[in-house]
C-alpha cells in the first residue's frame, strides 16, 4: 500500500499553506509521487472529510489515503 508521510520527506517539501485541517506543499526536490512513481508539483492534504478544489488548468492528479489524511498528488 502507498504511503507518503510529509514528515518524513519535510526537507524536500517546501509548506505554502496551513490550516490545521488542510496543507499544502511545494516540492523542491522532484520527490516521487507513491501512486505513479512520477515526480509532482504539488501536494495537499487533507484531515476534512470533504474537501473542495479551486479550479485548475487540466493538471493530473493522483490521490493517496492513508488512516489519517488523504494526499493530492497534482502533476
Ligand atoms: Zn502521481
Amino acid at each position: 500500500m502507498p504511503e507518503f508521510d510529509v514528515h518524513e520527506h519535510r526537507h524536500a517539501l517546501k509548506q505554502l499553506r496551513d490550516t490545521g485541517e488542510t496543507s499544502l506543499w511545494e516540492n523542491r526536490e522532484g520527490l516521487a509521487c507513491p501512486a505513479c512513481g512520477e515526480p509532482f508539483d504539488r501536494l495537499f492534504t487533507t484531515t476534512k472529510p470533504s474537501t473542495r478544489f479551486p479550479e485548475n488548468d487540466g493538471s493530473r492528479f493522483c490521490l493517496v489515503r492513508d488512516d489519517d489524511a488523504v494526499h493530492l498528488f497534482r502533476h
